[in-house]
């Protein structure tokens, strides 16, 4: 088994030295400090289902509008998905990960926590999420969010957490979130689709019938979602979140499934490329059907990366393809550095 550099170039084909400048370690006496080092991932995701993206107005797709370079004040509105909604996605499936592998290798956890945090193994097994309780209070049933981060997973130590109380410190998100735009206009991407009336609230159906604005299957939206200062295993241990992601929007209905492709990933001091960029020019070039897009994708990222290094792949079917037991290492590796930023992070707030 892999891990480190070596997983990068064995996993994905990539030249270790070229890349290594990139990356973090926890060997670094100022791991926890910033630093411009950055991996940039394209992600096309595909709605595989019909897809109800709202944000604020619950009847509306949500839809932002975009410019369509090189085409004099052409304007298109077109659906987009939030960066939050991905991250909410991204961070379920980072959940998931971490649980299978929890449950088949707990020892190996622990082991890898208490190295750096000695005391601090899972004593109750791997708990880490945002628990939603129900509660009476005056205004009737209302739900309580309690946080339960458990602080030293990858999952935390990527997408950052809050604390509840005093004498502990925050831990930023080092995954910088990206709109993801459809680079097809509003009214083509549109499905209406004709249900029973659900009632929200005891999910009954009733006899009504209503119309619902979905986003058709096949649809296409284009982000780039941005690692800082993270291990090599760190990164790939995102990558395959990335290509696990399967469901945007809606939680409990047949809705919302989706597929996502990682047509390279480039390294570099910055955010070489958005969501909206990719999405406009695609407009411009009126680029159509999956593998289309991802031709035009990886052209536009390799233009973007200039002098940087790419590592070209199909990344998210190689990621889907590799069991949480062929990424052991990775993901112990991942665990025990998320574990050494606990522990540097807490000998930094101490000594304030
Ligand atoms: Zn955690």
């Amino acid at each position: 088994m892999v891990a480190g550099l070596n997983a990068w170039k064995e996993l994905l084909g990539a030249n270790p030295q070229e890349i290594k400048p990139y990356f973090r370690s926890r060997q670094e006496k100022d791991f926890v400090l910033w630093t411009s080092k950055r991996v940039n991932i394209p992600v096309i995701i595909e709605a595989v289902k019909p897809l109800v993206i709202r944000h604020n107005d619950p009847e509306e797709v949500f839809s932002l509008d975009i410019e369509v370079p090189g085409q004099k004040s052409r304007m298109e509105t077109v659906p987009a998905i939030i960066g939050t909604k991905v991250a909410g996605e991204l961070r379920r499936r980072m959940h998931q990960i971490l649980r299978e592998a929890y449950k088949s290798w707990p020892d190996d956890v622990n082991r890898a926590v208490e190295s750096e945090l000695p005391g601090e193994a899972y004593k109750n097994g791997y708990e880490c999420s945002v628990t939603v309780n129900p509660r009476q209070d005056r205004q009737g049933l209302t739900e309580f969010v309690v946080p339960g981060y458990c602080k030293r997973c990858p999952a935390c130590a990527l997408m950052g957490y809050a604390v509840e109380t005093g004498g502990d410190v925050n831990a930023i998100s080092r995954v910088d979130k990206d709109t993801f735009y459809a680079p097809v206009t509003l009214a083509e991407a549109i499905a209406k689709i004709t249900r029973n009336k659900v009632d929200d609230v005891t999910f009954t159906t009733g006899q009504a019938l209503f119309e619902l604005n979905t986003i058709r299957p096949g649809t296409l939206f284009l982000g780039v979602i941005v690692l800082r200062d993270v291990t090599p295993d760190e990164a790939l241990f995102t990558l395959k979140a990335v290509a696990e992601m399967e469901r945007i929007g809606a939680a409990k209905t047949v809705f919302g499934g989706i597929k996502t492709y990682i047509p390279a990933v480039v390294f570099s001091h910055g955010r070489v490329l958005t969501g909206y960029e990719l999405a406009g020019e695609a407009l411009a070039s009126n680029i159509k059907g999956r593998d289309a897009m991802k031709n035009f994708v990886l052209e536009k990222v390799k233009a973007a990366a200039g002098k940087y290094p790419v590592v070209e792949a199909d990344i998210a079917e190689t990621m889907r393809r590799l069991t949480i037991e062929e990424l052991k290492d990775v993901i112990l590796e991942a665990w025990r550095d998320a574990a050494a930023r606990r522990r540097i992070v807490k000998q930094l707030a101490s000594k304030k």
